[in-house]
């Protein structure tokens, strides 16, 4: 079998409300997604993050460089093209947009190889767990959402079985170098230091204390401002704190993370082996986040995930994207021995909630289980 063609589909989903996390403004939902053709007819599908940037510009390089990278290969040998893609490439962008690219490549070789051997690929790389414990990732920011509000929502997603969510914190302006002054709509739904400790005391209260309660900070603060946060909400059993700082600031992080007895969670922001390298070596995260769309596809992070094990820590991927970015994550986590949650966007779009016929749902435990009969789900 080879390699004969590689196409894209672009998807856009304009939002009713736009919504916000502590610096990015989402006025709609996109995804890349990436098919490689063969000569014995199978199709490979995979996805490449896109998270509000230009679709075009990883997508010329899905469809220019890597393709004809990886034009007329054998699509089992993932490991190879994998290195191929990235070396030739390796003056212009071992991170960023070429490691998304590639992402979405290597999804698709990998689905290939599923579908050629008839096998569900969580079970293909080793099988480790066939359910995984899915968490509701909501709680953004959002035009005329008031406390109420997101104690209203957050409490819906108890009520329906989520034993774990996570909201987002840090859209305040008036933080010490937030990045947010920089970026576009930044006075849209914005709150004080105050306000936001007030959200995730009500977020507390509306889920009760069965429900863990994780929060989001997307690299806004300080350490400092981090570790005051965290302090004003000591008493509300924080799961685990999120891309708290930039996610260059890794002395910070480390520091912040042997300040807390909350774990720092992180940072879905960086990319490749080597850049979760260092955030793992130097002890910044309690908690490893790549994004198998993200960070470099399955093949990297199942290296990623190794290495995090080495150091005795958990992985729960960054997830939030298409139904397949969910889906290539489930197989990702359900095939290394320390997966952790599943991250399951409960913000409106369709783009997960309707690109397949047939989606995974969480059962009565608040479980997802993988099926052993099929390639995908
Ligand atoms: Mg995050």
């Amino acid at each position: 079998m080879v390699i004969t063609d590689v196409t894209t589909i672009k998807l856009r989903f304009p939002m009713d409300v736009p919504m916000a996390d502590a610096i990015h403004y989402m006025p709609e939902r996109t995804t890349l997604l990436v098919r490689v053709h063969t000569d014995d007819g199978i199709i490979g599908l995979g996805e490449v993050a896109a998270y509000g940037g230009y679709l075009e510009s990883v997508e010329n390089l899905v469809t220019g460089e890597l393709c004809s990278t990886i034009l007329g290969e054998d699509p089992f040998r993932v490991e190879r093209l994998w290195r191929m893609m990235a070396t030739r490439a390796h003056q212009r962008g071992r991170r960023g947009m070429l490691m998304m690219a590639m992402s979405g490549v290597d999804i698709a070789l990998w689905d290939i190889v599923g579908q050629a051997t008839r096998t569900p690929l969580y079970r293909l790389l080793g099988g480790y767990r066939d359910r995984l414990s899915v968490y509701a990732s909501a709680g953004f920011y959002a035009r005329d959402k008031d406390v109420t509000a997101l104690a209203d929502e957050v409490g819906g997603y108890a009520e329906r079985g989520f034993r774990c969510v996570k909201i987002k914190v840090g859209r305040q302006p008036d933080a010490l170098l937030n990045p947010l002054a920089d970026m576009p709509a930044a006075e849209y739904a914005t709150v004080t230091y105050d306000e936001d400790v007030a959200r995730v005391r009500a977020a507390r209260a509306a889920i009760g204390p069965a429900v863990r309660l994780a929060i989001d900070a997307n690299n806004a603060w300080t350490p400092s401002l981090a570790l005051r946060f965290m302090r004003d909400v000591d008493d509300q059993d924080i799961y685990w704190l999120e891309e708290p700082v930039a996610t260059e600031d890794l002395d910070g992080s480390a520091a912040l993370a042997g300040q807390l007895d909350t774990p720092v969670a992180g940072y879905e922001t960086e990319t490749g082996l080597a850049g979760f390298r260092d955030l793992i070596a130097r002890r910044a995260v309690d908690i490893v986040q790549p994004d198998v769309i993200w960070s470099g596809g399955i093949t990297e992070c199942r290296k990623i995930a190794a290495l995090a094990q080495a150091y005795g820590l958990p992985v729960i991927p960054h997830v939030f994207s298409s139904a397949l970015s969910l889906v290539a994550n489930m197989h990702f986590i359900a095939s290394i021995p320390n997966g952790s949650w599943l991250e399951w966007d409960q913000n409106p779009n369709p783009l997960r909630s309707e690109l397949f016929l047939d989606m995974p749902a969480m059962d009565g435990d608040g479980d997802v289980r993988l099926r052993s009969d099929r390639a995908w789900v």
